[in-house]
């Protein structure tokens, strides 16, 4: 943070040798100069470079207005006016905030009021910098030498080996000296949640809107679980969404609760549409406790919002129905909600709180803002007990984290504040709108076919837009009003093939071949459906990358018309299977895939597979307690009927459990095997596109799909969720005696 800008119109007031005098003086400050070129210049400049941290202006030119317009981009911005004449001084200078300097130059002060700048600028960075990294820098500049962990002592240790030092320059001194102990005591500790990491906290509560925050070091996956070991004691019942992330399987192999789903619709594209809303009443949630054994009135529920597809609930809505104690958002996708006017209502942290009800939310800050792998935090809002929350957030936490990833999760903060931050998602939500909008031009331009936007026909209004019932483009048969909202940042592309009803048409694209082909290109896909790809618009993505990616797009286009061979547009797929692939054109290998989406007709399947639940028989964590007694064994996919199931069964797309461990597959449910038949199939036809289903494995000998299943002799007819731990509990006293 080293540039000051000298508007041109200075001149005005500066001779030619006194500007020289300033310019070098400033230089001897460490500061390099530019000089924009009237007002716009300079706002553009304030704009497009961060380390800007000054202006110096003639106060009798520019005055009031220059600061209202700097104020708008920066409000902390330092501003240096020079002026001859006080009188004309502006009483409404006091309502903005800006730091604002007088000077009055005579010949030899120069070096005098570089130093005054120098001062200005340091007082600056002081004040943006927020409470954790600014001790932490300070340490580290301070040189302090320790005699405790880490054992690189601060880079040394690599330096004394030849291969260490590779690594040493690499990273780099400051990676090195921050990385420290956590015994340094000037700098509070994450765990005990005290000095500057409480400073931390505090700054990160007020920033997200919420009455308490903690930074988790392990990710979204660490914060879930933290949230769910301390809202659900075991034995509980809680509302869980289907479409969890694993970290919340992983909740539930952990601690032993009885898990009730909410089941979210899906349309034809097989994207989620969310829970409907009857799903969250007093009535529905009754008669699914009657329906299931051992469940009692859940004390918790978990909601993935957003939904990996871009859909916000109402969440007012849901904190103010949901007969609860405790309301957990997965937010992993979207810690930027609280940063733009367009997300109100639709997070967790957004309004008052609820009367007895705590809200938390969760969010992978990594995911969309900047912030160092793993860097994540938990907002709560409502009354909890702080002492036993921390039990389990130290059962999660190593007692020695990162500082780097800390910092970062505060520094994410300290960038999302204010003026700046507001700008840096407008400007994603504005490089998102735009590209949707490039798309939908593009595709009225284009000859024959071209990729679409899962997007309503206008998108004019800045808004989340809802999916209204009324509507068709979002393909959902019975969507409630209110209910669920499109974030303009998701954008999930569309290939030929499949039409918003459902129907397969008779030649298509198949998403899995656009996904690697871009990927040929350098450019990752976030998630490919079988005729979507999703896009994020992350406050990181700028103009390029958005350009590159549309001429990937039309380019793809391109060789795909020419009916180029797929040695060609696609090498590395080639390479895998060279003999299958030889002479094989590109349309030949879509409509290939298509086909057999057709033949198995894919939406359908999808569609049912996620319609009936398979049946409970024991809990997660009892089914995992089998696992590990070795009560298992391995059990083709052909033969999965009747069987339990010791581990998730999760196919990517669409990303959401199929089966859960302790879950049996019935004859009710067999449209769950159907499907993941279907999606082994289609691998077998064509290397390289093998569907990834966490979950099954493949027999080296057979080639078949398997998965682990618990033994039969475990698994007792008239089992009930958690009957088994009842079990295991009185043996474990008869033994004790
Ligand atoms: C990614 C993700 C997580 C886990 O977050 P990490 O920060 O990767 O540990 C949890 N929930 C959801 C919905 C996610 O998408």
């Amino acid at each position: 943070m080293n540039i000051i800008a000298i508007m041109n119109d200075v001149t005005a007031y500066f001779k030619e040798e006194a500007l020289r005098e300033l310019h070098e003086e400033l230089e001897k400050e460490g500061f390099r100069i530019a000089y924009p070129q009237g007002k716009a210049d300079l706002l553009k400049l304030i704009e497009n470079n961060a380390r800007l941290c000054g202006v110096i202006f003639d106060w009798d030119t520019f005055s009031l207005e220059l600061c209202a317009d700097i104020s708008k981009l920066n409000k902390r911005m330092p501003v240096y006016a020079f002026a001859n004449n006080y009188s004309s001084l502006d009483v409404r200078l006091s309502d903005l905030q800006l730091n604002v300097r007088f000077f009055e130059y005579a010949l030899g002060t120069a070096g005098d009021i570089a130093v005054k700048i120098r001062q200005s600028t340091d007082h600056y960075i002081d004040t943006i910098l927020p409470p954790l990294t600014k001790a932490l820098f300070k340490y580290v500049k301070e040189e302090k030498y320790t005699f405790c962990t880490p054992g690189h002592m601060g880079g040394t240790a690599f330096q004394k080996s030849p291969v260490g030092t590779l690594f040493y320059d690499f990273y780099g001194e400051n990676t090195m000296r921050s990385d420290i102990s956590i015994s340094v005591t000037e700098l509070g500790s994450l765990l005990d949640h005290s000095g500057p990491h409480r400073e931390a906290e505090e700054y990160i509560a007020r920033t997200f809107n919420a009455e308490r925050s903690y930074i988790v070091t392990n990710g979204t996956s660490t914060a879930n679980k933290i949230v769910g070991m301390y809202s659900s004691p075991a034995g509980a019942t809680i509302l869980i969404d289907r479409n969890c992330h694993k970290s919340l399987t992983h909740l539930m192999m952990m601690s032993n609760v009885i898990p009730i789903y909410f089941r979210p619709t899906r349309n034809a594209y097989g994207i989620l549409g969310g829970i409907p809303k009857q799903e969250f009443t007093r009535e529905s949630i009754e008669e699914r406790v009657k329906n299931t054994p051992n469940a009692t009135w859940p004390v918790h529920a978990v909601i993935t919002n957003s939904t990996y597809d871009g859909l916000l609930y109402n969440t007012d809505y849901i904190k103010n129905t949901l007969e609860v104690k405790s309301i957990h958002f997965d937010s992993a996708w979207v810690p930027y909600t609280n940063f733009s006017p367009i997300y109100k209502g639709l997070c967790g942290m957004s309004g008052d709180r609820v009367p007895g009800k705590v809200i938390y939310e969760t969010q992978s800050t990594h995911k969309l803002l900047a912030a160092f792998s793993q860097a994540s935090m938990i907002h709560v809002k409502g009354d909890f007990n702080e002492e036993t929350f921390n039990e389990a957030y130290m059962m999660h936490t190593s007692t020695s984290p990162h500082y780097g990833i800390v910092a970062s999760a505060e520094m994410s903060a300290a960038m999302m504040r204010g003026v700046t931050g507001q700008r840096l998602i407008n400007d994603s939500i504005d490089g998102a709108i735009r590209f949707r909008k490039e798309i939908r031009h593009l595709k009225a331009e284009s000859e024959g076919w071209f990729f679409d936007v899962w997007q309503p026909d206008s998108i004019d209004d800045l808004e989340c837009w809802p999916l209204n019932p009324r509507n068709k483009w979002h393909g959902f048969a019975d969507m409630d009003e209110n209910h669920m909202y499109l974030d303009p940042i998701k954008v999930t592309l569309l290939t030929p093939g499949l039409s918003p009803d459902g129907a397969l048409e008779t030649s298509g694209i198949p998403a899995s071949i656009v996904s690697k082909y871009l990927d040929e290109h350098g450019i990752i896909v976030e998630k490919t459906g079988p005729y979507n790809l999703l896009f994020l618009f992350s406050i990181g993505i700028d103009k390029t990358k958005a350009l590159s990616l549309l001429r990937a797009l039309t380019d793809f286009k391109r060789v795909y018309d020419l009916n180029l061979k797929v040695q060609n547009v696609l090498p590395s797929l080639y390479n895998e299977a060279p003999d299958f692939y030889k002479n094989m054109r590109i349309q030949d290998l879509a409509q290939g895939i298509h086909d057999l989406t057709v033949q198995h007709n894919l939406p359908d399947l999808m569609y049912r597979a996620f319609e009936v639940l398979p049946e409970m028989v024991m809990t997660p964590h009892d089914a995992f307690q089998e696992e590990v007694r070795g009560n298992v064994e391995s059990c083709e996919l052909d033969d999965l009927l009747g069987k339990v199931n010791a581990n998730m069964i999760l196919p990517y797309p669409p990303g959401v459990p199929v089966v859960m461990p302790g879950e049996r597959l019935t004859e009710e449910s067999l449209p769950v095997l159907s499907f993941l038949q279907m999606l082994c199939e289609i691998g077998e036809h064509y290397p390289g596109f093998e569907t990834d289903i966490h979950g099954l494995h493949r027999n080296e000998e057979t080639g078949k799909y398997e998965a682990m299943v618990l033994l039969d002799s475990v698994v007792h007819s008239d089992s009930k969720p958690s009957d088994t731990v009842k079990k295991h509990a009185g043996k474990k006293a008869v033994s004790g005696e």
